[in-house]
């Protein structure tokens, strides 16, 4: 980060004024100046707006509003009901924790939010950002609302060359710099809306942003790099060999993995070890081998190329020997490739 550091109480009073003639007009909004929206619809639209944009949450917000206007309506519900509400809004989980949630307020809570950042985030399926917003916006309290807009705003503003993940204290760290007791719901609303109507993630509208002149990413004259993100290392590539060896009774040898490594436990074909150089060990017993081309497979952590080699033997009592098809179903994705490859039949030919 930069020495010099932007003027917090600068940003805080420009981008509150810029709120007060700009605030996006949402239906779980109030408008500026009027009564705050009541805590129920502000949690029911965090938790929609988590799964999805304002305009396709805005539907399911006004049919939710409709048949269920209060928390304990939305309690007294049947699950079905909710779940068949809540379908195209995606994960279930989350109706669910919607679900408890509101039972929990009505039943312990006398159908009242508890207005406290805390207890809010003592609510089933309530976490630390829902619990922060709900606190902000429905009560006005100084909460710090962090979620991934919040947090490309403050790396740019702060033009912070830590990359996110690692980066993210920090940026929750910066973001507690500008919360105070006043006006804590509007701030919190005036960074949400900065983060998507302005300073957008790829292309931020630094000329019409009131806070350009603090902003120390646009300093640097390319914010749209703000955060920065960690580079995913390149994924190695190694080399083995898997043997498939086949019986005079068309039975293939088979055998259990190691529990510790890759694939661990799980049925396998004999195989050299999978190095990132030139392989390739000895094959496991003295036999006619064919080479019957590669497979290509891509693991998590490395991909493989893996030469088939394939030969007929006298079943011994080193391996499991089983039928070609129940060891296919059996064997994992990359073994049943290499099994395929073998090309079996040709071995009897
Ligand atoms: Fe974002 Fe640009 Fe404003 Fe900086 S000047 S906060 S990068 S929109």
């Amino acid at each position: 980060m930069p020495d010099v550091s932007p003027d917090i109480d600068l940003i805080r009073s420009r981008l509150l004024a810029w709120y007060d003639a700009h605030a996006r007009s949402l239906p779980w909004r109030a408008a500026v100046g009027a009564p705050r929206t009541e805590p129920y619809r502000v949690w029911l639209s965090e938790v929609m707006l988590q799964q999805t944009t304002v305009p396709h949450a805005t539907p399911y917000f006004h049919a939710f509003t409709t048949r269920w206007p209060t928390v304990s309506d939305l309690a007294a519900a049947e699950d079905a009901e909710v779940m068949g509400a809540w379908a195209g809004l995606g994960y279930y989980a989350r109706a669910r924790n919607l679900l408890a949630c509101a039972r929990a307020v009505a039943g312990e809570h006398g159908g009242v939010f508890p207005d406290t950042e805390a207890a809010l985030l003592a609510l089933p399926g309530v976490g630390a950002y829902t619990a922060a917003a709900v606190a902000s916006i429905a009560f006005d309290r100084a909460a710090n609302v962090v979620d991934g807009n919040v947090e490309r705003v403050m790396a740019r503003l702060f033009a912070v060359e830590t990359p996110v993940p690692a980066a993210r204290p920090e940026l929750k760290r910066l973001a507690s710099l500008f919360v105070t007791d006043e006006r804590p719901g509007d701030w919190a609303q005036a960074l949400m809306d900065l983060g998507a109507t302005v300073c957008r993630p790829k292309s931020p509208s630094c000329g019409t942003c009131s806070v350009a002149s603090e902003c120390l990413g646009l300093a640097t004259g390319d914010p749209a790099r703000f955060p920065m993100k960690t580079k995913k290392a390149d994924r190695p590539h190694r080399r083995g060999a898997a043997y498939v060896l086949i019986d005079d009774q068309g039975r293939v040898a088979v055998e259990t993995r190691p529990e510790k490594g890759l694939l661990g436990g799980m049925l396998g074909l004999p195989t050299s070890d999978w190095a990132t150089g030139e392989p390739i060990a000895a094959a496991p017993v003295e036999a006619d081998w064919r080479e019957a081309g590669a497979v290509e497979h891509v693991f998590t952590h490395f991909s493989l190329t893996l030469t088939v080699m394939t030969a007929r033997v006298d079943a011994d009592g080193d391996y499991r020997w089983m039928p070609i098809e129940a060891a296919r179903a059996a064997l994992p994705t990359v073994f049943a490739k290499a099994l395929d490859r073998a090309s079996v039949p040709d071995l009897f030919g």
